[in-house]
């Protein structure tokens, strides 16, 4: 027995402190559920296979809306505060139960130990913020242009809100979505990735504990195309969230072009990372180390072209170099690991295929054997420098630990370099020239610009990109906005006379 499939003799629950945290079922109307046909979840590290999902069909999901519908009646009249108590509690189980979570989440994604548990953190994080937020959904009152009449708008729930989340972030990419929801007083339907349900189902779990009714927080599996198109054409869904690739993103949009729903779109970035000349090349190359390798790269913020001031392009290149080296790459359950398995073996062949791609373009391969990866679904961090825009390393959000780095002579050289992209979710800048700084804020066509600082996200703010990166924002002072309609009235004087 390898030392990776050693690790995994003992089950998923075994290793859980609460074992009915772990679910396999689906979660309608407060009911865990079962299909008629299901599908096994392996362990991205070791293939061994952690447990099965149902695939449910066409009517069970159906089923989902109906109990969404009849649950919304009531959580809708609920007090903006009696809704707030419920999600506090929730968020208190999740961090309560933060290392059994913790522990499905490594187990089918793959992301190290600390990062799952700053995962939790950071989901958990959105739930306490719309928690509060929901107490805050204020109308207006508005100056009446009417004789005798006043006028103002109020705020209302949308309706039942279908949230499909990705892998890469199995529960925070759900609790930004769904505590803005419930806090707005919508039910939700949530289709995770069947590459990682466990973690949507403890959610369930813990939501069900936390005293949300039944019918108010759902979860769905299937075939990810079929239950898509199912939620999309439903006319009841009100609204959609999606976070995911920009290619599934656009087909969303197609499919809900019927039933006019409300969209939110979280979709792919293609973040440069832009280092001026003022800098320190070693403090500017660990930063773009951090940027580049969260979650093996396998993140949308992650900074997929380096773009490095040429005075100081070659020293930056020997400092990442080195600072990459020291990564370790492993089974994410082990202690000491940085970066874990990819997602899936196709997720390694693309990285594999870009890598090639950049290097018959003429990049240079500076670091990355790939014959030392621990396992098949595996990859080895690597640099490439000399990247140039036709090539995919450039075009494509690679998703992959494979950093590129360009050389670059001026600002205005830079811009267009940042620009030459169809997303448009996040760009890093390091300088300290606060002219230069000023000059790239304005000029990057980005959703957010992040400078002098990696870490950029977190509840209070508005996260979201332009161009195909997406529409709308979660979190942030506007993200319960996704879930708000504003209904505006006109109050006129009863008995008052036409015009007096
Ligand atoms: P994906 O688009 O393949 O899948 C996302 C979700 O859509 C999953 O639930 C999946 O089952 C479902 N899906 C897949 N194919 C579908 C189809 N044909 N029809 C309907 N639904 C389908 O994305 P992924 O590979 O899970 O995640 C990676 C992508 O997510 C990257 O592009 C990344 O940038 C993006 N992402 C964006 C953000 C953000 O906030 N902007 C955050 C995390 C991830």
């Amino acid at each position: 027995m390898s030392a990776l499939t050693a690790i995994h003799a003992i089950t998923l629950a075994e290793r859980l402190e609460d074992p009915r945290l772990f679910r396999q079922y689906a979660y309608i109307d407060g009911k865990w559920t079962h299909g008629h046909r299901e599908e096994a979840v392996s362990n991205p590290a070791t293939g061994e296979v952690l447990g099965h999902i149902p695939l449910l069909d066409a009517n069970q999901i159906t089923a989902a809306v109906d109990a969404a519908e009849s649950a919304f009646v009531h959580w809708r009249a609920l007090r903006a505060d009696e809704r707030c108590e419920r999600l506090l509690a929730w968020y208190d189980l999740l961090q309560a139960n933060r290392e059994d979570l913790a522990t499905i989440m490594t187990l089918e994604q793959g992301k190290p130990m600390p990062d799952a548990r700053g995962e939790v953190e950071y989901g958990a994080s959105f739930v306490r913020w719309f928690a509060e937020e929901g107490k805050r959904t204020y109308g207006e009152t508005i100056p009446s242009h009417i004789p005798n009449a006043s006028l103002g708008t109020l705020k209302e729930p949308v309706g039942i809100a279908a949230l499909i989340t990705p892998w890469n972030f199995p529960l925070a990419m759900i609790t930004r979505k769904a505590a803005a929801a419930l806090a707005a007083g919508c039910p939700v339907i949530v289709k995770p990735a069947n590459e990682t349900p466990f973690s949507a189902l403890a959610l369930a779990e813990l939501a069900e504990r936390a005293g949300i009714p039944k019918g108010i927080f759902n979860v769905v599996l299937g075939e990810p195309a079929e239950v898509s198109r199912i939620l999309c054409a439903e006319p009841r869904i009100k609204a959609l969230s999606f976070t995911g690739s920009t290619r599934v993103g656009r087909l969303l949009m197609e499919q809900s072009a019927g039933t006019v729903k409300r969209l939110s779109l979280e979709l792919g970035g293609n973040a440069p990372f832009i280092v001026g000349p003022d800098m320190d090349p070693k403090e500017a190359a660990y930063a773009a180390v951090d940027a580049k390798f969260q979650t093996s790269g396998q993140d949308c913020l992650a900074a997929n072209r380096i773009l490095v001031h040429e005075s100081i392009h070659d020293e930056f290149v020997e400092q990442f170099a080195e600072r990459m080296a020291a990564l370790t790459v492993g089974n994410g359950l082990e202690s000491e690991v940085d970066l874990g398995p990819l997602i899936h073996r196709q997720a390694v062949e693309k990285a594999s295929a870009i890598v090639d791609d950049a290097i018959a373009r003429g990049a240079t391969l500076v670091a990355g054997d790939q014959r030392q990866a621990p396992g098949e679904n595996f990859f080895m961090p690597v640099l490439l420098t000399q990247v140039t825009p036709d090539m995919q390393v450039w075009r494509e959000e690679n998703f992959a630990p494979v950093a590129g780095i360009t050389a670059y002579s001026d600002d205005d050289e830079v811009i267009e370099l940042a620009n030459d992209t169809e997303y448009g979710l996040a760009a890093y800048v390091y300088t300290h020239d606060i002219r230069r700084i000023w000059k790239l804020m304005r000029a990057l066509e980005y959703g957010m610009v992040s400078v002098n600082s990696v870490k950029m996200t977190g509840p209070p703010v508005p996260f979201g990109g332009v161009k195909q990166s997406g529409l709308g924002r979660e979190g942030g002072a506007t993200g319960i906005d996704e879930y708000l309609e504003t209904k505006y009235y006109c109050l006129g004087a009863l008995g008052s006379v036409s015009g007096s």
